[in-house]
């Protein structure tokens, strides 16, 4: 029996390929939009009974309760801004493009440490092929490296390929996040109590835009409280060779 031509395999292989490439195109795409159209309706509906309750609270004649609600009402309209901003970006950027993840991880991490921020990186050998968008999928890593700088103190980062996924593991060494609250914090906006008391300046954004870009890609992000102390977040992607 003869080896089959690459006349009857090659563009059979190809056809699959770009058929999935193409589904994988259109499911993004569907997916930004509809983000998009929501994040913006929703931003700049907000907006309206805000400015509103800003007149208002200009009012108020205890200074104390004033000061309290025109801080909380800038927090709320900073969120808003961070949402929209968010919504736009999106908006310009979708086009999907093959991806070495060693290649873009090893990168920005290189731009954490130059600015003198404690990140390590250790890839997986050779390049990591995955089919994405660039800055959706840097988005989603450095969202995930950002919480633990902010949290964990530092973040070390890994590159592992298992079978048909790689998986990008981020620890740090700071609480953990309690299991109970695993689904939770995936949820825009949401934060523990210890972070709304503590000053450290974030939305709760973070977690839920990279677990909808992960997600968007075909993959997940799981997490694990470390025995020895710490948080390890794993965003598993699908190879390029398993799709
Ligand atoms: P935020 O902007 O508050 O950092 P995220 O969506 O990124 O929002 O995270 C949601 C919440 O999950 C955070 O407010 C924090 O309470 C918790 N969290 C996220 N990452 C970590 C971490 N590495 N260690 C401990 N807690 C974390």
């Amino acid at each position: 029996m003869n080896a089959p031509s690459l006349d009857e395999t090659g563009p059979r292989e190809v056809r699959l390929a770009a058929a999935a490439f193409n589904k994988m195109q259109r499911r993004l795409r569907a997916f930004v939009e509809d983000r998009t159209r929501m994040l913006a309706a929703v931003s700049h509906d907000l907006r309206t009974p805000l400015t509103r309750m800003r007149l208002r609270a200009e009012f108020v004649d205890d200074d104390g309760v004033r000061e309290k609600m025109l801080e909380d009402l800038g927090e709320m309209e900073s969120m808003i801004g961070a949402t929209l901003a968010f919504a736009r970006d999106e908006a310009a950027q979708e086009t999907l493009e093959p991806l070495d993840l060693n290649l873009l991880l090893s990168r920005a991490a290189e731009d954490y440490r130059d600015a003198g921020k404690p990140v390590g990186f250790s890839p997986a050998p050779g390049p990591v092929r995955v089919v994405g968008r660039r800055t959706a999928l840097k988005r989603a890593f450095t969202n995930v490296v950002e919480n633990a700088l902010k949290y964990g103190v530092s973040a070390d980062v890994a590159v592992a390929v298992q079978g048909e996924t790689v998986a990008v593991s981020v620890t740090d060494q700071g609480p953990g996040i309690p299991e109970a609250e695993w689904d939770n914090v995936f949820r825009p906006f949401y934060r523990l109590e210890a972070s709304r008391s503590r000053d450290t300046g974030g939305t709760g954004l973070g977690l839920s835009v990279a677990n909808d870009v992960v997600r968007a890609h075909g993959g997940e992000i799981r997490l694990e409280n470390r025995v020895e102390g710490g948080l390890k977040v794993i965003l598993h992607l699908p190879l390029e060779a398993a799709r």
